[in-house]
């Protein structure tokens, strides 16, 4: 595509170099963040207010009754393994499973700026977090390094509301779909666009994911809510087809 040209005038491993240093230094990264949790918290009274009020595509009718809950994606939401992709661009890796594996199990993911703030506000008020994320934790386990890295820095957790991946797939739609079982979803919290909405992979291109985000663009800013992440994420997969 001609308007994709520019990714390949710069070296790969210095895009990386660039994206881990805006999220790692700017203030830009920071504000933007802390930005996304203020309007959830602005947006959590007028959530609580409204009983025909969800943010989950998953949750159909008969909703209006259950006590409210908001899903959190982990990494680049609430856990900032920025720390770990520094590692990695400074040894001009892209990824690799067992140095994320290794990096996971130290359990020092530092907090994304805004995330504790807003899970002990909603906390306060009442709603239950619940958090769904393609890590392969154990939330029954006290010494999972997901579970302690989540204690460490002071988020609200119990085991029922960490919905770790199951299997191969990444598509959270299932887990959505089951917390909308138990709960009236507030709000989605997340760094990428499949944290919102899933995308069958016949419509995973620029124009498919662009056609999803149409009609769903009105719940950004009011009922979904976005961080930034420019180091990875599902919109790389777009690039490379
Ligand atoms: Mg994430």
């Amino acid at each position: 595509m001609k308007h994709l040209a520019f990714l390949f005038a710069l070296p790969l491993f210095a895009q990386q170099d660039l994206s881990v240093a805006w999220v790692r230094s700017s203030v830009e990264y920071a504000a933007l963040s802390q930005q996304a949790y203020r309007a959830a918290s602005q947006s959590l009274e007028a959530a609580l207010a409204e009983p025909r009020w969800t943010a989950a595509l998953e949750q159909k009718t008969g909703f209006e009754e259950l006590p409210p809950a908001v899903i959190l994606d982990l990494d680049e939401t609430v856990l900032d393994n920025s720390e770990h992709q520094a590692s990695l661009a400074a040894q001009r890796i892209a990824f690799d499973n067992d140095k994320w594996n290794a990096w996971v199990s130290q359990a020092k993911a530092t907090a994304v700026p805004g995330a504790i703030e807003f899970l002990k506000f909603a906390q306060m008020r009442g709603v239950a977090l619940v958090y769904v994320t393609n890590r392969a934790c154990k939330a029954n386990d006290e010494n999972d390094p997901t579970v302690r890295n989540l204690r460490r820095l002071g988020a609200p957790w119990v085991p029922a509301r960490l919905l770790c991946r199951e299997g191969s797939s990444s598509d959270k739609g299932a887990r959505r779909a089951a917390v909308a079982e138990t709960y009236r979803v507030l709000m989605l919290i997340g760094d990428d666009f499949q944290d919102f909405v899933s995308v069958p992979s016949e419509q995973n291109s620029i124009a498919g994911r662009r056609a999803i985000l149409g009609p769903n663009q009105q719940f950004f800013g009011e009922r979904w809510f976005l961080l930034p992440n420019p180091m990875y994420g599902s919109w790389e997969r777009v690039l490379q087809r």
